[in-house]
């Protein structure tokens, strides 16, 4: 008899919540992964940045499981699949895994625990992707909040040590069954390539941290965390991350309850989960939803230097950075009128980071559907924004060295009239309801 222990958006051995509890649990631990068919066989870059970083990861953790007597057993099929393999390999007591709030994943576990307790076994799951989830921060009437401010209040009233508190999964490694090592799948098994991307470092840069509040707006200055990427696949421990920042500096920590926050709003607003507005007159919009648009939006070739600039970077690098998100957002669902969803896709495609809560949450802000929304009368001016927060221009010039001579595009939309049109449009939309 034996307990598994699923690791999927927590690849990481120490302070782990959910293998803590599977180790503890009584059984020998066989710890699995699963490369998801019903979600790689979608991909369709098969150079995609982000398999490359699971793969490598878990080919990491293989290294440390082998050197302790056990072994990662890794499956490249469905979730339901790999569940019914595992039955029949072992008789198994529970398995052990850590909450995921979106619908696919919402989905996927209730199948996996009916299959499970068919089996006379079950899916245990534990909090560890966020500090603070479901229902453990509520307005006082008992409703989920829709308003960062006063949730983010509540948020810090709530919080105690024990939110914070590492669990010391590394007390009980020989726990973990003991097997001979098994095969990772190479990535070429699976379809996939690697390419020579260079992932931000998971070590906290305190000194960067200090200096957040100040630095953090101007796309040309590395003056954010850059850990985008590890809290996505949770190489690294939100408890350990929030616990530092706490200390080092209060806006970068609230930054982390707005990654909390847009998870709890998934949580409790399915028809979000779904893919719909959060406030549903929105969905009245009449969206241009131009293709030829989009594309030139997509390449970084609208004629208007910062967005141009952004969507570069974004599709050089995985990056892009948060002041700069803002701006292309805005720029596609107001001043081309293009569904807000088709940024959102494109988003999800590229980021290294991408995460549905906060892209969904980025997204919607930006399109002013969103809770706590910018305003629909609000239109980013890309000038402004240029020459509040790249005002010697050294962002646009590393993505656009070109901007400034003759064969630079010439701007797809004239600022004043899309801003004109965009305001007509969501006002016929709002006044619909
Ligand atoms: P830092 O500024 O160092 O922040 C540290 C961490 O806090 C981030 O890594 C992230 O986990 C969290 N965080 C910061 N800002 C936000 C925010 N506004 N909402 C939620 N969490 C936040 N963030 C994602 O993690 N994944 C996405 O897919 C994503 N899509 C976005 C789409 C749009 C349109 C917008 C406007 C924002 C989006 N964000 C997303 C939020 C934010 O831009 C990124 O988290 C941030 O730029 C990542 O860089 P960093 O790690 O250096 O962040």
């Amino acid at each position: 008899t034996v307990s598994i222990f699923w690791f999927r958006r927590d690849l990481r051995l120490q302070d782990n919540a959910a293998l803590y509890h599977a180790l503890k649990s009584g059984y020998p631990v066989v710890p699995i992964f699963i490369f998801d068919r019903n979600i790689l066989d979608k991909l369709e870059d098969k150079t995609d940045k982000r398999v490359a970083f699971i793969h490598a990861t878990i080919s990491d953790i293989q290294k440390e499981l082998v050197a302790l007597g056990s072994s990662l057993e890794v499956f490249y099929t469905t979730p339901i699949e790999a569940f019914k393999q595992l039955l029949q390999t072992y008789h198994v007591a529970a398995a052990f895994t850590n909450h995921d709030y979106e619908q696919y994943a919402i989905d996927r576990d209730a199948s996996i625990n009916q299959l499970l307790q068919e089996n006379g076994a079950s899916l245990q799951t534990f909090k560890d992707q966020v500090i603070l989830e479901k229902g453990e921060v509520l307005k006082d009437d008992g409703l989920p909040y829709t308003v960062f401010t006063p949730y983010s209040r509540k948020w810090k009233a709530t919080l105690t040590d024990f939110h914070l508190k590492a669990y010391p999964s590394e007390a009980y490694f020989n726990n973990f069954y003991n097997q001979a090592s098994k095969q990772v799948p190479t990535l070429e098994a699976m379809g996939f390539v690697a390419t020579d991307t260079v992932f931000p470092t998971k070590h906290l840069q305190e000194e960067l941290i200090k200096k957040y509040s100040t630095q953090r707006d101007y796309p040309a200055i590395k003056g954010t965390s850059q850990l985008g990427v590890h809290l996505r696949f949770g190489t690294i421990s939100i408890r350990g991350l929030a616990n530092r920042a706490k200390d080092l500096n209060e806006t970068f920590l609230n930054e982390l309850i707005w990654r909390d926050f847009y998870h709890m709003i998934i949580w409790h607003f399915p028809h979000v989960r779904l893919g719909h507005a959060f406030r549903k007159e929105y969905d009245a919009i009449e969206w241009r939803n131009n293709e030829a648009e989009f594309a030139k939006w997509c390449a970084g070739q609208t004629g208007y230097p910062i967005v141009d600039a952004g969507m570069r970077e974004l599709n050089a690098t995985g990056y892009m950075h948060n002041r700069v998100r803002m701006i292309v957002a805005s720029f596609l669902t107001k001043h081309l009128l293009i569904d807000w969803r088709w940024g959102e896709a494109y988003f999800a495609q590229k980021l290294l980071d991408f995460d549905f809560a906060a892209n969904n949450g980025g997204w919607q802000w930006a399109a002013g559907s969103g809770c706590d929304a910018a305003p629909y009368f609000r239109v980013f001016s890309p000038k402004l924004q240029t020459e509040k927060f790249d005002k010697d221009l050294k962002y646009i010039r590393k993505w656009v060295p070109e901007f400034e001579g003759f064969n630079y595009v010439k701007p797809i939309v004239v600022h004043k009239d899309a801003r004109k049109r965009a305001l007509e449009v969501y006002g016929k939309a709002l006044k619909k309801v």
